[in-house]
C-alpha cells in the first residue's frame, strides 16, 4: 500500500479522513460517509437470485483449512526470498519462484508478464551508521531505497535542520557543504497505549456497512495526484541538499520502538547524484538531537555501498490462471491479486507476502479441487505498487483493458467481471469495500453469507485508495479491496524493519484464502458479469 500519511485509523487507512471519524462513532457526519440508519444489514440485502454451491464451499473449506499451504507460501515469499524492491534481483528471484510454484500446482499459463519499462533497479550491498563521540553507539538505521552510496567513509559532526519545503531553503543555503544533515525534530511516540493487533469490532463493522456516501478518493487521479505532489516536494528538498553539497542525510523513522520505516521519503527511481540518505530509529535519532541541542561534541561515521543496475529494463508481474470452460463467457475474467514488491528494510511478510500468498493459495485450492469455472479465474502478483504509480497493476490495466487518461478502452474491457485486491497485512478478511458499486452489494453479500461464521460478511460502499485495485477502478472496472483486521500493521510491520514472517497469522491467512477461493468460483459461475459503476471521466490526454 502506498505510504500515505497515517491517521489514527479505526477501520482502515484506505478511507478518507472523514469516513474514519464516521467509523469510530455512530454520530451522523457532515461530509462524505454520512451515516444513515436506512442502510440494510448485509444478510437482508443478499440477493436470493445468486446460486450458492454449498457442496463446493464445503470442499473449499476442507482443502483450505485442513491441507493449507498458505503459511508456507508466505514464508517462502518473505523470509526465504527477502526484500523484493521493485525491479531488484530479490524481486525477480522471488517472482520466478512463484511462477514455478504456480505451474507445479497445475495452474495454466503461469508466467512473468511484462507490464512496461521500469527504468533503473537498485541493490543494497552494505552500510553502517555509528556514533563515535561522546560515546559509542551503533545506530539502528537503514539506507533509503534508491539512495546512492557514499564516497567511502563519511565522518563528521551533524547539523540539525528543519526542511519541509522550498521556503526553508534560504535558512540553510551555503551552510551544508560536506555536512551530515539531520532533518526533522523529535516526536512523541503515538498510540503508546493502543494494542498493536486487534479485531475489528461489530460496532466498527456495522458503521462501515451503514456508510452511504463512498467519500474520497472519488477518482483514481484524486488518489494519485496527492501522492505525486508529496513526491515532487520531496524531490525538491533532495535536489537542494545535493546542490548544497551535503555529505549525507539522516531522517527519523515514523515509528518508535526501534522500528525503521522504509518508505515515505524514500527516493524514487531516478535519484543518482542525490545525497546518500538513511532512516534512523527514532530513539537513536532523538538521543543525538538532545546531545547536539546541549552543545555536546557529537561525531558520526557512516558508509553505504549500493548500486544501480539495468538502466532501462522491463518490469514484470506474476500471472497465472484457471481457464474458463463456457462457450459464451469462457473468455471473461474474474481476478484476484496483491502486490509482490516490498520496501528494502525487511522481507515484506505482512506487506505483502500475506496478500500474495492468499491469492496463490485461493488458486491452489480451486485447482486442487479440479474446478471447471465458466469464466477464466486469474491471479496477479504486482510489481511496483510501492512506487509512484502502481507501476505493475497500472501497466497491466493499460495493456489489457484501457488507458484512464484519455479513457481509451480495449476490447477485453467488455470481457472483465471483477478484480479483488488483498493488501492489508496478515489479518483475516472481514469483507470488502464496494468502491461506490451499490449494485454489487447484494451479490457479494449472498456469496459471503456462507462465511459469516468466519467473520467475513461486511460490505461498505466506501471508496478505498492507495493500492492496486485503483488502476482497475480508474477505467470503470469493478474492483474491490479487502477489509481486514488490523494485526500489528501500522504500529509495527507496515513498511518497517520488523516485517518478517514472525508476524504472520496462519489461521487468518487460511480464512482469507478460503473466502477468496469461494468468491472467485461463484463469480466465475454467474450468468452475468458483475455490475459496473458509470465510466469515470477522462482526465488527461496522455500520462
Ligand atoms: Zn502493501
Amino acid at each position: 500500500m502506498h505510504g500515505r500519511p497515517a491517521v489514527a485509523s479505526v477501520a482502515s487507512p484506505f478511507l478518507g479522513v472523514s469516513l474514519l471519524l464516521c467509523a469510530s462513532g455512530f454520530a451522523a457526519c457532515a461530509t462524505g460517509g454520512a451515516a444513515a440508519g436506512s442502510a440494510a444489514s448485509p444478510a437482508a440485502s443478499a440477493s436470493s437470485a445468486e446460486r450458492i454451491d454449498a457442496a463446493m464451499n464445503a470442499r473449499i473449506r476442507a482443502e483450505g483449512m485442513e491441507r493449507s499451504r498458505v503459511l508456507e507460501t508466505a514464508i517462502m515469499i518473505s523470509d526465504i526470498h527477502g526484500p523484493r524492491l521493485a525491479g531488484s534481483s530479490g524481486f525477480m528471484t522471488a517472482a520466478n519462484w512463484a511462477r514455478t510454484q504456480l505451474a507445479e500446482w497445475g495452474l495454466a499459463s503461469s508466467r512473468l508478464e511484462p507490464w512496461g519499462r521500469r527504468g533503473k533497479a537498485w541493490e543494497l550491498e552494505r552500510f553502517s551508521v555509528e556514533m563515535l563521540a561522546p560515546y559509542y553507539l551503533r545506530m539502528n538505521a537503514i539506507p533509503k531505497a534508491w539512495s546512492p552510496g557514499t564516497a567511502g567513509i563519511v565522518t563528521g559532526t551533524p547539523v540539525l535542520v528543519t526542511i519541509r519545503g522550498d521556503s526553508d531553503f534560504v535558512r540553510y543555503r551555503g551552510k551544508l557543504r560536506g555536512r551530515i544533515v539531520m532533518n526533522g525534530g523529535t516526536a512523541v511516540p503515538r498510540n503508546r497505549f493502543d494494542a498493536p493487533a486487534r479485531r475489528l469490532t461489530d460496532r466498527e463493522l456495522d458503521s462501515l456497512t451503514r456508510i452511504t456516501d463512498p467519500g474520497e478518493p472519488r477518482t483514481y487521479w484524486e488518489d494519485a495526484d496527492g501522492f505525486l505532489e508529496a513526491l515532487a516536494r520531496r524531490k525538491r528538498i533532495d535536489d537542494f541538499l545535493r546542490d548544497e553539497g551535503a555529505a549525507a542525510l539522516l531522517e527519523p523513522s515514523r515509528n518508535a520502538n526501534a522500528i525503521l520505516t522504509a518508505s515515505h521519503v524514500s527516493y524514487s527511481t531516478d535519484r543518482t547524484g542525490a545525497v546518500p540518505a538513511f532512516m534512523v530509529a527514532r530513539e537513536h535519532y532523538d538521543a543525538i538531537l538532545r546531545l547536539v541541542e546541549r552543545q555536546r561534541a557529537v561525531r558520526l561515521e557512516l558508509s553505504l555501498t549500493s548500486r544501480f543496475t539495468q538502466t532501462d529494463s522491463l518490469g514484470y508481474n506474476v500471472v497465472a490462471e484457471i481457464p474458463g470452460t463456457d462457450s459464451r463467457v469462457g473468455q471473461e475474467v474474474v481476478m484476484v491479486g496483491g502486490h509482490f514488491d516490498t520496501w528494502q528494510a525487511a522481507a515484506g511478510a505482512t506487506d505483502n507476502a500475506a496478500g500474495s500468498a492468499v491469492a496463490m493459495e485461493a488458486m491452489r485450492i480451486l485447482k486442487t479441487l479440479g474446478v471447471n469455472p465458466r469464466r477464466t479465474i486469474r491471479m496477479a502478483l504486482w510489481d511496483g505498487e510501492e512506487q509512484e504509480d502502481y507501476f505493475g497493476s497500472m501497466g497491466y490495466v493499460k495493456r489489457h483493458y484501457g488507458d484512464p487518461g484519455p479513457m481509451r478502452l480495449l476490447p477485453d474491457h467488455a470481457k472483465f467481471s471483477a478484480y479483488f485486491n488483498v493488501d492489508h497485512g496478515t489479518g483475516r478478511i472481514r469483507g470488502f469495500y464496494l468502491q461506490g458499486n451499490a449494485a454489487a452489494r447484494p451479490i457479494l453479500a449472498a456469496f459471503l453469507e456462507p462465511f459469516r461464521d468466519l467473520g467475513a460478511s461486511t460490505l461498505s460502499i466506501s471508496n478505498a485508495g492507495s493500492t492496486d485495485h485503483m488502476p482497475f477502478a480508474s477505467v470503470g472496472l469493478p474492483a474491490f479491496n479487502s477489509i481486514q483486521d488490523p494485526i500489528d500493521y501500522d504500529p509495527k510491520t507496515h513498511h518497517t524493519s520488523l516485517d518478517f514472517a514472525d508476524y504472520l497469522l496462519e489461521d487468518d491467512l487460511k480464512q482469507s484464502a478460503v473466502v477468496m477461493a469461494s468468491l472467485l468460483y461463484h463469480i466465475a459461475m454467474r450468468d452475468e458479469r458483475m455490475p459496473r459503476t458509470p465510466l469515470p471521466a477522462p482526465k488527461r490526454a496522455n500520462r
